[in-house]
């Protein structure tokens, strides 16, 4: 009969991108008693994680806390400010580019700005869509399937000065890189729990600018559940709480693990994820194995995920499962990109033994 214990949940190391091992202290926040969400006990709960998020998005918009996994984000900020039909243009160079794209074709008028995936985005090619005009443009900053990062101030810069709102997925690199989401000019940014914040996956941070405020009240055509106007009434509130029955045990979670990021402090942080990811950069360098994208000055390599080329004659899917039976949990590669690439992640609590330890895994398994 299947056991829990069957999957040796203790003993598994997770390096993927997401979820990511989440500390005892956290996991024991979880299970604390049930409190009432329209209260003074919950507000302060609230308050204080969107006083933590502040500082790392560092930002002085408005942050609100969504019950649902970093896609439920990325779908209020779309449908929020482009859900009657205005034009989005959505950047894509990777998987989570493509889920902008899907989501920008369902709620508002798609206009798609396709790369071949893991390659740069061409900022000629970005200005000249803007300058067609639209509502909103998407990009991911860190893209995860890909293993790249994307020039989020640039892009941030360009949609500026054609009026635009910045719509930017940072769902992988908040919180483990630098983030600037006022400074770059993010109207909206969105960061999911179960990355680089090492808390259980489910919840969703979203900030939102006051020029996103705005298109909002313009709208037509609301979202319900995942209404970021609805949020900000919400928030707004003199006890601040969000419109339906959060996730508690989640919350309790989140607040724990941004504690620890902020004991840590983003500074160091930040170093420890870009420490570990060259780590393993140049250890895939040791052992041969070429990274995945070609990159040019427009992107550089992800500080919280390296994607890495199968060897020739080798499928990725094997070295993952592999990897697997040795204890390592690595990710393979999305969709098109199966097979021919595996990832390892970084993000999160992970220590220089934790990348150590698969590395030496991953030569075992590949020699
Ligand atoms: N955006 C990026 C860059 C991601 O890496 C992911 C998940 O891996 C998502 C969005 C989707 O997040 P979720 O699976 O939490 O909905």
């Amino acid at each position: 009969m299947w056991s829990i214990k069957n999957m040796d949940l203790e003993d598994t190391l997770l390096m993927m991108p997401g979820p990511v091992s989440v500390a005892p202290r956290v996991l024991r926040a979880m299970s604390k008693p049930m409190i009432n969400h329209r209260s003074a006990e919950f507000a302060g709960i609230y308050t204080d994680c969107r006083g933590i998020l502040a500082d790392v998005f560092q930002t002085k918009n408005d942050i609100f806390l969504l019950s649902g996994s970093g896609t439920a984000g990325m779908e209020a900020a779309v449908g929020s400010v482009a859900g009657s039909g205005e034009k989005v243009i959505a950047i894509e160079n990777g998987k989570f580019g493509e889920r902008f794209k899907d989501l920008a074709a369902l709620y508002a008028e798609l206009v798609p700005l396709e790369f071949e995936w893991g390659l740069p985005v061409d900022l000629e090619k970005v200005k000249e869509k803007l300058e067609e005009g639209a509502k909103a443009i998407t990009l991911v900053h860190n893209e995860t399937s890909a293993g790249i990062m994307n020039p989020a101030a640039e892009i941030g810069k360009l949609a500026k000065k054609y009026d635009a709102l910045f719509i930017m997925d940072g769902v992988t690199s908040l919180g483990g890189d630098e983030v600037k989401v006022d400074e770059w000019g993010v109207d909206i940014a969105i960061v999911g729990s179960q990355k680089c914040f090492a808390a259980p996956p489910g919840m969703a941070a979203v900030s939102v600018s006051e020029k996103a405020f705005e298109a909002m009240n313009c709208m037509k055509k609301r979202l319900y559940y995942n209404d970021l106007k609805a949020y900000k009434k919400s928030g707004d509130k003199p006890r601040p709480e969000t419109p339906y029955t959060p996730a508690i045990p989640l919350f309790y979670a989140l607040q724990e693990a941004l504690h620890i990021v902020k004991e840590e402090g983003m500074e160091a942080r930040i170093k420890r994820h870009r420490t570990l990811s060259e780590a393993v950069r140049a250890a895939a360098g040791a052992l041969n194995i070429e990274m995945f994208p070609q990159l040019n000055e427009y992107s550089q390599y992800s500080n919280t995920i390296t994607a890495l080329k199968s060897p020739a004659g080798i499928d990725g899917e094997d070295i993952k499962n592999d990897m697997k039976k040795r204890g390592v949990i690595i990710a393979g590669g999305q969709e098109r990109l199966k097979s021919k690439i595996f990832r390892i992640g970084n993000m999160g609590n992970v220590t220089a033994r934790d990348v150590l330890s698969t590395i030496q895994q991953l030569e075992i398994v590949l020699h």
